[in-house]
């Protein structure tokens, strides 16, 4: 199947958050309130209710000063480390190419939180008294994208900065795209997304180095991760089954207990109503 993805442009986004709004908007999320902390950048990070942020970044160049803004949320790794430790299921790769998160299948255990390279899944939690949770994060409108809609961020785009299709056809135009805006001065040009974690489903073209918006220049898959595929996850399964060998032995040896009680009991039994 087709890989879709969606592309932003960083050149050509003005920071105005309607990505950030369309977001909430669709999924119904609530806003939450914030505090003027000395930028527009609002609120100050992803949260269990903010899915999509337009990141700011302050950038010295030869030329002076320059805002730069990112659209920020899920990468949609094609190395997910999030699929690969969530021991449930929630988070899966779709066919499509994006990362899925079923909330109803989500245990609470947070460990996509932790393993994520990015930072990017928030833990909601939905019952302040046993303090269960469930993660949080972009899906790219997986309801939208199943029905061969476009996410909602990309769809109101003002300036078109965000773009949604086929990961290739993307990539091509961003490539393209590079190659435009350093012809026109702006040497540090890129695309970022191509390659890293195997591939981003969210593909970025930058006007400056990915660390200056905040990016890593080379996000890793934790060993970590391995480790607790190879060892800790099989030791859970082996833990798992031996609990459940224990519980049918367990039961299998009362049920032959309370057998031989009642054998015992029997010929009493006989004895008294013969009497
Ligand atoms: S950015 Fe984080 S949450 Fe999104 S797919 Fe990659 S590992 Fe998973
Ligand atoms: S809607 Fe478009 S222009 Fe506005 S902040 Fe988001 S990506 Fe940038």
């Amino acid at each position: 199947m087709t890989r879709l993805a969606m592309l932003f442009d960083a050149s050509k986004c003005i920071g105005c958050k309607s990505c950030q709004v369309a977001c909430k908007q669709w999924w119904g999320l609530p806003a939450s309130e914030t505090t003027q902390a000395g930028s527009y950048e609002n609120p100050a990070d992803l949260e269990p209710n903010t899915w999509a942020r337009v990141t700011f970044h302050e950038y010295e160049t030869d030329n002076g000063f320059q805002w730069l803004f990112l659209a920020w949320g899920c990468v949609h790794c094609t190395q997910a480390a999030c699929v690969d430790v969530c021991p449930t299921g929630a988070l899966k790769h779709n066919a499509l190419g994006f990362v899925s998160l079923e909330r109803e299948a989500c245990n609470g255990c947070g460990y996509c939180s932790q393993a994520c390279p990015f930072k990017v899944p928030r833990m909601e939690t939905i019952n302040l008294l046993t303090g269960a949770a469930r993660a949080s994060k972009c899906t790219f409108c997986q309801d939208r994208a199943t029905n061969g809609l476009t996410p909602a961020c990309v769809k109101t785009c003002p300036p078109g900065a965000l773009e949604w299709g086929e990961r290739d056809a993307l990539l091509e135009k961003a490539h393209a795209r590079v190659e435009w805006l350093r012809n026109r001065g702006y040497t540090q040009a890129q695309v970022y997304g191509e390659t890293q974690l195997g591939g981003l489903g969210r593909l970025f073209v930058l006007t400056a180095p990915p660390e200056a918006y905040g990016l890593p220049a080379n996000p890793q898959y934790s060993s970590l991760i391995t480790g607790w595929q190879q060892i800790v996850q099989p030791l859970g399964y082996v833990a798992v089954a031996a609990t459940t060998l224990g519980l049918a032995f367990n039961w299998l040896a009362t049920r032959r207990a309370r057998l031989s009680n009642l054998e015992a009991v029997e010929p009493d039994a006989t004895d008294e109503s013969e009497a």
